[in-house]
């Protein structure tokens, strides 16, 4: 396939006309090859028109029709891995074995949710049967479902070029559930999402479905962003990225004269817990894993483990030692923007300023003049800094993390107390441990969507039970998830029919199960 840097406007290119932009290799700081072109306000309307038109005929498609477009984008991703995978090298600098890796992962998920669709007993039907006998009132009969909710603009996230993108967790979920999917690129990525849009495209095409099933917009600004989310023929947002960012965008979505439900999963410090028994029984083994946690991906995980919480113990100078010499030993990493790059260095500043502050270990140090190679950071503090310092416990996005010690049982549950949404929450313990800190348990799941034990929250399975949300800032909506199948519902919603003869009813409310799903009949989950 080759690059042409035009926004993919159903099945049409867009005309160049507005700002070009190209994309850096954040390795060697060198411009790739290939302009891109921004769109402009035509683009918008008519990729909405579109979707709009799309709308009616895309989301009543049969179940196994639905299934067989998402499989179809999945295989022509696979038929096209290789030059996805070397163009996303190209644009991120993320290793070769991760981003096949990730490919895989998108492939998977695309994969599952056709799974899903096909089997069907997603849509939640529930039927109540009527009764005209009852008194004093006759009784309706009444069945709901959820249904696809419309247009869908998608924006993906810079660190996840393939998994978070043009064919990631957003899109697979909103083309499952039965919506046509604008996306806007991520100008860090812009080849592979071209890649990976016209993989989209063939599909639409190959299936016969109505052009009007996916759009793909460049732009070198947030314009065109800003005018999808307000688009009145878009019904709803999936968001990934900063929180500044999605809380920008979801401001514009609810400030609309018709409101619209705003996904943004953003931002995130991912608390992590040292208890007493698992700091003695294993102190430096959960030293040297956190070091490779929070240096994953050069730190630019929204699941990183950026506040770690150490106690005071026999052994903590031992596990201290540990972490300090693989963060010293650390060679300089890549980060994938030069934004990326000046905000890490800004905020590690800041903190290093701090009263109560330490930095503890550096790695290499990279020339003043590379603008995306960053350096590792371990900063230090105690408990009653990080209460008196709110910002502190703010996402510092790159390979940096903060170790918190503690010395009362008191003073780690007063910091769990304190903490905003997270995305995740881990505890290191015992089984002694964890009769101890019960209370801590249950603070935390009040804060995060998703609870590890023993485990780092880096790495998300992308399964059925899957929750990766969490309470504000992590999240816009800490009901919902946006990996695995319960991502479904952020683009679906449910719909009541009453007294509806049984032939005029969708067929996961008909009378006789044609499509024999699970169902909650008159209270009772059945398949009959
Ligand atoms: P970002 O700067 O927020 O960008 C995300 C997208 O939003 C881009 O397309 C960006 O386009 C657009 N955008 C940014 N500001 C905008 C504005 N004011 N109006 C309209 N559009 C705007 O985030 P990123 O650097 O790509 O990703 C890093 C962040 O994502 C981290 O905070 C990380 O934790 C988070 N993240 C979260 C998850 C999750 O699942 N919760 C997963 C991965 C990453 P422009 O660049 O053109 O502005």
């Amino acid at each position: 396939m080759n690059i042409l840097g035009k926004s993919l406007i159903g099945f049409q290119d867009a005309t160049p006309g507005g700002d070009s932009f190209q994309a850096f290799n954040p390795a060697t700081g060198e411009k790739l090859e290939n302009l891109f072109y921004s769109a402009n306000s035509q683009d918008v309307d008519r990729a909405a028109q579109l979707a709009t038109e799309a709308f009616p005929f895309f989301s009543q498609l049969k179940p196994a029709d639905k299934a067989a477009f998402l499989k179809r984008v999945a295989s022509e991703i696979e038929a096209n891995a290789d030059q996805i995978v070397e163009r996303a090298q190209a644009e991120s600098a993320l290793p070769v074995p991760r981003l096949k890796s990730e490919t895989w992962r998108t492939i998977g998920q695309l994969r599952l949710f056709a799974d899903v669709v096909e089997e069907g007993s997603w849509v939640m039907a529930r039927i109540d049967h009527g009764d005209s006998q009852r008194k004093p009132l006759p009784k309706p009969d009444v069945r709901s479902m959820w249904h696809a909710i419309g247009p869908v603009v998608v924006f993906g996230a810079s660190n996840f070029p393939l998994a978070f993108s043009v064919a990631g967790g957003d899109t697979a979920s909103a083309f499952a559930a039965g919506n046509p999917v604008i996306v806007k690129a991520h100008p860090a990525h812009p080849g592979t999402s071209e890649l990976v849009g016209r993989a989209i495209r063939a599909s639409v095409r190959a299936m016969g479905l109505h052009e009007g099933v996916f759009s793909l917009l460049f732009d070198s600004g947030n314009t065109i962003g800003a005018a999808l989310v307000q688009h009145p023929f878009v019904k709803a947002a999936g968001f990934t990225g900063s929180t500044v960012a999605g809380r920008a965008l979801m401001n514009l979505a609810v400030s609309r004269p018709d409101p619209i439900p705003f996904y943004g999963e953003m931002g995130s410090t991912n608390p992590l817990f040292i208890l007493p028994g698992a700091l003695a029984a294993r102190g430096n083994e959960i030293a040297s894993q956190l070091y490779g946690s929070f240096t994953l991906g050069a730190g630019q995980f929204c699941t990183k483990p950026g506040m770690i919480f150490v106690p005071e113990s026999d052994t903590t100078a031992s596990f201290f030692t540990e972490f300090q010499a693989k963060v010293s030993q650390s060679r300089k990493l890549t980060l994938l923007t030069s934004g990326i790059r000046s905000a890490y260095q800004r905020e590690s500043e800041k903190r290093k300023g701090r009263a109560g502050v330490a930095v503890i270990a550096e790695g290499e140090q990279p020339s003043a003049d590379s603008s995306f190679f960053a350096r590792v950071q371990a900063f230090e503090t105690d408990v009653p800094t990080l209460l008196a310092n709110e910002d502190l416990g703010a996402e510092l996005f790159g390979p940096s993390t903060l170790l918190i010690r503690y010395s009362q049982r008191e003073d780690i549950l007063q910091a769990a107390r304190n903490l905003g949404g997270h995305l995740t929450a881990t505890i290191h313990g015992t089984d002694d441990d964890l009769r101890d800190f019960a209370d801590l348990v249950q603070i935390l799941r009040g804060k995060v969507g998703r609870l590890v034990f023993n485990g780092y929250p880096t790495g998300v399975e992308v399964c059925h039970a899957m929750i990766h949300g969490g309470p504000y800032p992590a999240s816009t909506d800490s009901r919902t998830t946006s990996v695995g199948t319960q991502a479904i519902y952020r683009f679906a919603r449910p719909v009541c029919y009453q007294d509806f003869p049984d032939n005029a009813l969708p067929d996961e409310l008909k009378d006789g199960n044609p499509l024999g799903i699970f169902r909650m009949v008159d209270g009772q989950l059945a398949r009959e």
